[in-house]
């Protein structure tokens, strides 16, 4: 039977409690075999701030999702040299796949009501579907305004509602306040071990 993959992309700065529920959530629901997590390398969209090195990413990636026998970590995007791009990452997941394996790229709905506008957009949507998650703050009926060809290569997915962002656990921490239940614990006490966020 041809495997059904979950590829879940982020910049996992750090990963947190939605992203664990999403993939969670998106396993269960389109019965995918395995999700991988891809720490993305060198975002594209993410320029205009310091992002954690890909190695603390990927540690605290691998930390979050050890004890989950279907989730999986790729440093593909890591180990690739330039900007990351998706469609580079798909093809190389279709690649290792093989070419009846089905691909399905999960993002929560900030991402999916952009995806319009990523490097060979046209070209990724033929090679995966995507998985959108409800995320609170966005309205995921948007996604009924992007043209027919990117609805059609799309599923809609409610998850339970996390307004968890990595961005709000970084600030929490540059703050002093506490980040304690946002996240695995394991990755709360890297955090703090490594000085991250400070
Ligand atoms: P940042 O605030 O730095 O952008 P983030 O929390 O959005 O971080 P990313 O690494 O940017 O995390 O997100 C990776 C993927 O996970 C994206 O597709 C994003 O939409 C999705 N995602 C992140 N947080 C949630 C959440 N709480 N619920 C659903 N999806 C989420
Ligand atoms: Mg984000």
């Amino acid at each position: 039977m041809s495997k059904r993959i979950g590829i879940m992309g982020g910049t996992f700065d750090p990963i947190h409690f939605g992203h664990l529920v999403t993939a969670e959530a998106a396993w269960q629901q389109f019965e995918l075999d395995q999700v991988v997590f891809v720490p993305s390398g060198n975002p594209p969209h993410k320029v205009s701030r310091v992002i954690s090195s890909a190695e603390h990413r990927l540690t605290m990636t691998l930390m979050a999702t050890v004890s989950n026998p279907h989730f999986s970590v790729s440093r593909v995007e890591i180990d690739r040299s330039g900007f990351s791009y998706a469609y580079d990452t798909v093809c190389a997941f279709a690649e290792l796949y093989g070419a009846d394996a089905e691909l399905f790229f999960i993002t929560g709905a900030d991402a999916l009501l952009e995806i319009a506008n990523w490097v060979k957009a046209e070209q990724l949507i033929e090679k995966c579907r995507f998985i959108g998650a409800t995320r609170p703050g966005w309205d995921i009926g948007d996604f009924a305004k992007m043209p027919q060809r990117f609805r059609e290569r799309a599923v809609l997915m409610q998850v339970p509602a996390l307004a968890i962002s990595s961005s709000d656990i970084r600030a929490r921490v540059k703050n002093g306040q506490t980040i304690r239940y946002l996240l695995p614990e394991t990755v709360e006490k890297y955090i703090e071990k490594q000085g991250l966020y400070l």
